[in-house]
This record gives C-alpha cells, sequence and structure tokens, in this order.
C-alpha cells in the first residue's frame, strides 16, 4: 500500500529519468488538459505527502494519488504492460519509455501555483520526509483538523496534520508509542503528538532506501512490521496474540497487542472495575 516513503522513492526515481525530457505523449482521461502537457518538458518531480506532482514547463504538474492500488510503472517504448489497459490511470511518454499509472485514486492537471497554494492553506500538513518538523505546529494542526472525541489514529492518518503516514504506519506508531487503538484526542498531550509524528517521521526516513517497509529494526528475521499485518500471531514484544478491528473515520484495519497497547481510560462501553484485558 502507497505510503509517504512509498512517494518519495517514485519521485526520487522518476525526477534524475523525466528531468527536462520532451512529453512526447500524455494520456489520461481529462484529454484536453492531456494536450496542454505534451510537447513540453517536465521540468521537476515532487512528492508532497501521498501526492506526486509531475510539473512542466509550462506552470502545469500532473498531480496523482495512488491511494490504496495505484502504482506506477516504467515501460521501454513499445513494450507489454504489466496490467490491463482498463486499469490505465495516466501514460506519459517519452523518447524510448513508458511511464504508466495505474489505479490511481485521483488524476489531475493542476497549474504549479495552485499545488503550492493548497500546501499553503494547509490542504496538506507539513511533509514528515522533507521539511524539519516542529512538534508544536503538528500538535496545533492535529488538534484543529481532528476532535477530541476522535481517534489519535485518525490524527495520525490525517493528511492535513502533517503528510506522509498510511495505514502500516499508523498501527506500528501506535504499537511503538504504546497507545491503545481507541485512544481519543482528549487523552493525549501535545508531547504525546509531538512523539508520534517525530517516531513517524524517522520510520519514513529510514524507509527510503529501497527494499520492503520496516518498522522492526532488529534483524532477527522474527518481522520487519511490529503489529501491522499480524493478526493472530504472538506479539514480538511480549508473545500476546495481536488483535486486528476496523476502525477510526475511514473503518481502516488496525492492528495491536492488547497487552503492550492496553487501554488505560475507562471508556463509557467497558465496565473501569474490569477494565481491558492486560
Ligand atoms: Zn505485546
Amino acid at each position: 500500500m502507497p505510503e509517504g516513503d512509498t512517494i518519495h522513492k517514485i519521485a526520487n526515481f522518476l525526477a534524475p529519468c523525466l528531468d527536462q525530457q520532451p512529453v512526447v505523449d500524455l494520456r489520461l482521461a481529462d484529454v484536453s488538459a492531456a494536450r496542454k502537457c505534451i510537447g513540453r518538458r517536465v521540468s521537476d518531480v515532487v512528492a508532497r505527502g501521498k501526492h506526486l506532482f509531475i510539473e512542466f514547463d509550462n506552470g502545469l504538474a500532473l498531480r496523482s494519488h495512488l491511494g490504496m492500488h495505484g502504482s506506477w510503472h516504467r515501460y521501454p517504448g513499445g513494450a507489454e504492460w504489466q496490467r490491463p489497459r482498463a486499469q490505465l490511470s495516466v501514460a506519459l511518454v517519452t523518447a524510448g519509455w513508458e511511464y504508466v499509472c495505474f489505479n490511481a485514486k485521483e488524476v489531475e492537471i493542476v497549474r504549479i501555483p495552485s499545488v503550492r497554494e493548497r500546501i499553503v492553506h494547509g490542504r496538506l500538513g507539513p511533509d514528515l520526509i522533507a521539511d524539519r518538523i516542529d512538534p508544536g505546529i503538528i500538535a496545533r494542526r492535529a488538534r484543529e483538523f481532528v476532535e477530541a472525541d476522535e481517534l489519535l489514529a485518525d490524527a495520525l492518518l490525517d493528511q492535513r496534520v502533517a503528510s506522509g503516514i498510511g495505514n502500516v504506519y499508523k498501527s506500528d506508531i501506535l504499537f511503538i508509542e504504546r497507545f491503545a487503538p481507541d485512544t481519543r484526542m482528549a487523552e493525549v498531550d501535545d508531547d504525546d503528538l509531538g512523539r508520534c509524528f517525530a517516531t513517524a517521521a524517522e520510520l519514513l526516513r529510514r524507509n527510503l532506501g529501497g527494499g520492503r517497509r520496516v518498522t522492526r529494526f532488529e534483524g532477527d528475521g522474527a518481522g520487519s512490521l511490529w503489529v501491522y499485518g499480524r493478526g493472530d500471531l504472538p506479539c514480538l514484544r511480549c508473545d500476546t496474540p495481536i488483535a486486528s478491528r476496523r476502525l477510526g473515520r475511514h473503518h481502516r484495519g488496525t492492528y495491536w497487542c492488547p497487552s503492550c497497547q492496553a487501554s488505560t481510560d475507562a471508556s463509557p462501553d467497558v465496565d473501569p472495575k474490569e477494565g481491558r484485558p492486560a
């Protein structure tokens, strides 16, 4: 699943390939917008959070968001694609190469100033990989965009707070920082928020090198992720079986260790004397 580090890796790969290349052909659903970019040169390739911007020398940019299932492929001109044409979102053709994006969630041609504008106007929070992280600013944005009775997990995923964290990192950050998956914003202070996002930034940066995603760096072969995708398997810290459930704003799959991340609050649906399983 593409996360902020994935998009930076794609941008790092594409930037030198596409730099100053003339666009021989550009195919996407909005044909008239695409036509404006054919014959132009690529001036830059930039990742912002989970968005990839391929900028052209006419002040326009191709913005893509891969969502859950999108991917970029590069093929030598005329080579057979690994996915059916029906899944095509964008094909950008240069002399000799085809850069093909399949199953993107969003693709559009935007004006480059409006890209900057969106960032300035807060549609995207600071990029956890590219920007210097100010914990105070991130905490303030978290309070602004996520209500007190909403989940900390939702703040981690909200790209307006800070951009880059996807669903895999969400579960693993909560594990590393030992927050129960149902922890609400009202239960965390600004230091907690700053710590979670600092951990996220560190994990995203450590994963820029390529290869599989790693949140657990023990190197003992037991697992490269702490909890994500490990439903019913033993916790790598305490052997308790990992639990999983869909939760939060978007009902995203969430994994946690019921022992390492025991709830401390007495939420209304739990008898405070009983608490949560420890
Ligand atoms: Zn555990």
